[in-house]
């Protein structure tokens, strides 16, 4: 059982997480994230500290760590109210923040903060998160332990910020460090998101990750099922965000799911799937502010509905970046060492087009673009990068649906309703699994774009 950062926003909340566990049948392995916007909190602090003069760095992070002590506090004072229990979390929950005061005056006086001093901050808001969940658990009279990712088995490598998991080793530790809990009747508390390679130095699995972790766990326990407990009624037709009257999902394929993760429907990471797929572990998407609704059930099975597109999604943020030039022509294999330099960083390539030897487009989040042109430039040089454009503002837009799969003139079908609406398309792409469509227009007609798609295909 998962739970994202609005369902442990504070003490009430927490509460009612931990009547999930007991009432869901224990035994289960809880998987939490970092209470809604800690982690983001950290980001810019230990980004801000940086940049300040050295006699304003110890105020700035003495004001952050009192401010997220009593935040804690505040919820383990309400959520935890085993005697016992409580004095326990408060103590371990100052000797967190002081941890990461620590931390932080020493990336402020080094001015430096490297990808593993980051994760190292990271960790603490699922850390202190994980210590209240798992004594409001013990206080409605269930065994419970609070643990790192790595404390339940989650091996990395040393890639820090996007770590990726050491299967085989990752499999067998989890069945010897959670397995004797379970039997024993603990109810374990996971920290999401967080790891640590085989030195033991912390690692992250990249942001919204701990979905991730969670169906890592489920699968190598064999699990009956893995729950995502979030903010909403499961997954739903498109963002409710953008379109208010988007409608719940009951049943989705591994592979439709993966896809709407993939391509921005924050919901779901698209990383949970594989593990969970490959296991043949159901997973099912629930809302903690209506444990009712029976939610989004994620299997194996493409269902093929009437409608043929089951959802739209959206992903924002992201640049396409472009080479042209005659230089490319000249140059061997350009796309083969494109890919292979920018995926030994761990720069994620969502989408692709190339029209001819000259021209290759392809898409990465905004935040990746600044390394993505060094190394470009690192492996090309002067000559070809200079061809290279730069297009921002751009979002993704995705209609995902089994139904699709052989179904003729969908393409033509979406592609009117989205020049019907006026919208621009600037590149195109479809997945070889005929189980989505990707295309990319400017920022400023999504909203047009997802509603007239939605009106057309879905309502
Ligand atoms: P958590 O903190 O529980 O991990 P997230 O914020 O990561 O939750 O994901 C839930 C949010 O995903 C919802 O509040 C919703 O705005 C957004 N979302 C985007 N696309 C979809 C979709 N197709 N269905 C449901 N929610 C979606
Ligand atoms: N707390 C982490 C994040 O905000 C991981 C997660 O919530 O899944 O990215
Ligand atoms: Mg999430």
């Amino acid at each position: 059982m998962k739970f994202g950062g609005t369902s442990v926003a504070d003490g009430e909340r927490i509460k009612n997480v931990a009547a999930l566990v007991k009432a869901g049948k224990p035994p289960a392995v809880v998987v939490v994230s970092a209470m809604s916007g800690v982690t983001d909190s950290l980001v810019k602090i230990s980004k801000k500290v940086i940049d300040l003069p050295s006699d304003v760095v110890e105020r700035e992070v003495d004001a952050f760590c009192r401010e997220l002590l009593i935040r804690h506090r505040e919820a383990a004072m309400e959520a935890v109210s085993d005697k016992k229990s409580r004095s326990r979390v408060l103590e371990e929950i100052i000797v967190f923040t002081d941890k990461l005061k620590v931390a932080l005056l020493g990336v402020g006086y080094l001015e430096d903060l490297s990808p593993k001093s980051s994760d190292y901050i990271l960790s603490f808001g699922e850390r202190l998160n994980s210590l209240i969940v798992s004594g409001a658990i013990e206080s409605l009279g269930l065994k419970s332990c609070a643990l790192t990712g790595f404390e339940a088995g989650i091996v990395t490598d040393s890639s820090h910020g996007r770590a990726k998991v050491l299967y085989k080793m990752m499999k067998q530790e989890v069945s010897a460090k959670l397995k004797p809990l379970l039997e024993d009747g603990f109810t374990p508390v996971v920290t999401g998101f967080i790891a640590a390679d085989e030195k033991g130095s912390i690692t992250t699995l990249g942001r919204g990750g701990s979905d991730y972790s969670a169906s890592l766990l489920g699968a190598a326990l064999g699990a009956d099922e893995v729950q995502i407990w979030t903010d909403v009624d499961g997954i739903l037709t498109t963002d409710p965000k953008l379109v208010p009257d988007a409608k719940l999902i009951g049943t989705l394929s591994y592979v439709e799911a993966l896809d709407l993760g993939y391509f921005g429907a924050k919901v779901i990471h698209s990383k949970m799937i594989e593990p969970a797929m490959d296991a043949d572990i159901p997973v099912r998407v629930k809302n903690t502010f209506n444990p009712g609704c029976a939610g989004t059930l994620i299997v194996r099975e493409q269902e093929k509905i009437e409608g043929i597109i089951k959802a739209v999604a959206i992903a924002k943020n992201v640049v396409i970046l472009t080479l042209t030039g005659v230089g490319m022509a000249a140059t061997p294999n350009i796309a083969g060492r494109l890919f292979s330099v920018l995926g030994c960083a761990n720069i994620n390539i969502m989408m692709i087009s190339g029209s001819s030897e000259s021209n290759l487009s392809f898409v990465v989040s905004e935040s990746d673009v600044d390394a993505a042109v060094g190394l470009l430039e690192a492996e090309f040089g002067e000559d070809i990068v200079n061809g290279l454009s730069i297009m921002k503002d751009t979002s993704i837009i995705t209609v995902v649906g089994a139904g699709m799969h052989g179904a003729k003139g969908i393409a033509a079908r979406i592609f009117t309703t989205v020049s019907d609406a006026g919208v621009n398309l600037i590149m195109i792409a479809q997945g070889s699994s005929e189980v989505n469509i990707a295309f990319m227009i400017n920022n400023g007609d999504v909203e047009r774009c997802v509603r007239a798609l939605h009106d057309k295909f879905i309502v």
